[in-house]
This record gives C-alpha cells, structure tokens and sequence, in this order.
C-alpha cells in the first residue's frame, strides 16, 4: 500500500499522487512571528517534518517551503506598542521558534522565504488578477473579487451565502468592495507604517497573497500539498485557491490540502490575548526530553483536535522509556525490510496515522522486552523510530546554529 492522504477541499482519502512523479512539493503555512510561538505550533511543525522525513523514506524528493509572515497587522501593531521595527521584532521571535523547532529535530525547510522578500512576486501576481477580471483597484485598495471564482468557499464547503455569515477581517472596508467576501490583495497603509511602492500607490500586500506568492516562486504554480492550521481554511486558504487558479487558470493549485487539529491546553484555546492559556514547548523540554515531547506531538492524529494536560507527559512516560530501552539495545546492523516495518508503513499510510504505526512499534518493543520478539523486532523498531525524525533512533537532524534563512 502507498500512502493515502484526506484532502480537505475533496473530503476523502485519496492514494498520494504527484504532479511530478517522484517529488513532493509540500507548502506548509509559517509563524507570524510577532509573539513567541506555543505548543500548538510546536504540534503542527513537528507534524508535518515527520510526513517530509516519511515521504523521503518512502523514495519522494521532497521540497518543503515554509514561510515566515512578517508584515501584516499585527506586526505593526507590536513594533508600534514596542518602537521596534517589523524586523526586529521578527528576528527576536523567529529565532526562538527556530532554536524550539532545533531541539525538537525538526528539518529545517528547504526553502524558507519571508514575506517582505517577495513584494515584486505579490505585485505582479496583483497586476495579473486585475488584468484576468479577478481583481481591481479603488483608491489605493486592490480587492479580489469573490463572485469571479467559480467554487470560492469550496473548501470550507459553503456557498457564497453561508460565507457571508461568517465573521470577514475586511468588514470595515465595505464600502469601497463591490462584494461583501471580496478580500484584499493589496492595501493602503496609515501614515508611518512600512509600505512599498505600487501601481496603486504606497501600500502593503494583504494576508493571503503572500502565501500564494511565495508558495509559486518557490514550487512552481502547482503543488501536490498544503499544510497548515484547520483554523486557516476560510478566509486564508480560500483565498489562496482563487488567487492562484485565477492567475494561472491551472488547476488544481494544490493536490492535497492538508489541515491539523487545534491543540487546546486544559479545556480552553490557547490564546496569546490570554497567557495564561499558553503553554510553550521550551518550557516542557526543561522539564522532559525533547524526544519525549515529539512522542507525545505524534501520538495525536494531524487532522484530530487535541487537548495538552499537565500531566500527559508523565502519563507517557513508560511508553517512552520502554522505545528508547529497545532502540538503544538494539543491533547496528537494521534491515531494509521486515514483517514490523511492513505492519508499521500500512498503519501510517492510512492518511498519516503515525499514532497508530508508533502503536505497533510498542507492541513489538513489549515483546522485545518480553523476551518473544521476532529476530529483527529490535532494528525494525529503531529504523521505523528514525524515520519519523526521533534523535535517539539516530534520524538525521537540523545544522544547529545555523539561523540565517
Ligand atoms: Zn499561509
């Protein structure tokens, strides 16, 4: 069996199928690094470095961008409370992120592009939906619209109506829109905030055409997924269908589009307007192995909603300590293949159900232990382990203190 995945926008689970033969080109949606990043992001990242790490196992080239956003409002809302500059502001929290993403042995991306390197991609991708219909200009505003894409709000599986009741960030420009879901691809800024010139005048891009951008500079105009949070389905992913099939009239944009769960801690959202909600992977490393962490990352479904309880950790703590005792026991020599690690792929190649591959791999670490483990139980156990990117299975890490992009 070959690894099935469930898309969101065909709403089933589809055998993985390339529009290269051979390689993935995976766009997973980055931080806004204006606030530090918390352990819901830590789910998501660590998440989608198992899946690249799995596809390259499987025989994939895979090219994984990830971006960082670091213009939009919230950005200058914190360098404006902080008088700090967008930069600044972003090369503090990105290099946290960074450094909490290292030690949890996340790859680093194979491209890594940020926002405000790309305000010439934006813009001609701004200029080429104006010139398609999609698009047009009012007073200094670029706005999409909406009601030109056949199938806009697909993804999130409601009709134009049902969208229109939804909560839309762009109400307060209603009156300059000619619907009420068109959305911004590029906007005029107050006095003193970072702005480029433009067609349009001095501006910035709006949210969701730098994904699009970026995601076409550096895959090409089509790419077989895109990951990133459920919570980013409608407006920004939305968004990202129209804006890309509007440009090109290629479709699909995207293959697979992959959405994780929200991770929730004790019952409520994390939520950094309440800090108390908040709960960060750097402060669980000093208290548990980051290894021990990425288990526990791992062991909920991508797709799943999660819940973290102080507590969980030290709940798997015997499930840890019982795959590293066998992994480190284990011979050097691993095979290639073998009954466990054929019974481990068939369980995770159902729409990336690691939990369940880790699941069989523990059984047979019991047995390992047990004394009636088959000869290459052991091996199979660490090579399975390694693959899905833990250290003390001896998987390939990130270049540690290289933080340049
Ligand atoms: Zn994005």
């Amino acid at each position: 069996m070959t690894l099935r995945l469930y898309s969101t926008l065909a709403r089933t689970t589809r055998e993985l199928t390339t529009v290269v033969p051979g390689e993935v080109r995976i766009y997973v949606c980055g931080v806004t690094p204006y606030y530090v990043t918390h352990l819901g992001h830590a789910f998501s990242y660590v998440q989608f470095d198992a899946l690249r790490r799995y596809l390259t196992d499987s025989g994939y080239r895979v090219r994984y961008v990830q971006n960082v956003t670091d213009i939009d409002d919230d950005m200058i809302r914190v360098s404006r409370e902080q008088g700090r500059t967008i930069h600044e502001i972003r090369d503090e929290n990105d290099s946290q992120f960074r450094r909490d993403l290292d030690r949890l042995n996340v790859l680093r991306p194979t491209e890594y592009p940020y926002a405000t390197n790309h305000i010439r991609q934006i813009l001609g991708l701004t200029q080429q939906l104006i010139d398609r219909g999609h698009a047009y200009a009012v007073d200094g505003d670029v706005f999409y619209e909406a009601t030109t894409f056949d199938g806009y709000g697909a993804l999130r599986g409601l009709g134009m109506a049902e969208l229109g009741k939804l909560e839309n960030p762009e109400s307060k420009r209603a009156q300059k829109k000619r619907g009420p879901l068109d959305f911004l691809l590029w906007q005029q800024v107050d006095p003193g905030d970072p702005s480029w010139d433009s067609p349009w005048g001095p501006g910035r891009p709006g949210w969701s055409i730098e994904c699009t951008a970026m995601s076409m500079a550096h895959l090409g105009d089509q790419i077989d997924i895109h990951g990133g949070g459920s919570d980013l389905v409608y407006p920004h992913h939305t968004n990202e269908i129209a804006q890309a099939e509007g440009a090109t009239g290629l479709a699909p944009f995207c293959g697979y589009w992959m959405h994780n769960g929200m991770l929730q801690s004790e019952g409520r959202k994390m939520a950094k307007s309440k800090p108390e909600t908040l709960v960060f992977a750097r402060h669980l490393m000093e208290r548990y192995e980051p290894d021990h962490l990425r288990l526990y990352l791992l062991m909920q479904h991508y797709r799943a909603d999660a819940d973290y309880h102080d507590g969980d950790m030290d709940t798997l703590r015997p499930r840890f300590e019982r795959l590293k005792s066998v992994v480190t026991s284990a011979p050097g020599t691993a095979p290639m293949s073998s009954p466990l690690l054929a019974a481990f792929r068939e369980a995770v190649d159902e729409d990336f159900h690691v939990s369940a591959g880790i699941d069989v791999l523990d059984q047979a670490a019991s047995r390992v232990l047990a004394g009636s483990a088959d000869p290459d139980d052991a091996a199979s156990v660490k090579v399975a382990l390694a693959v899905l990117g833990f250290a003390f299975a001896g998987a390939r890490g990130p270049a540690l203190g290289d933080l340049t992009p």
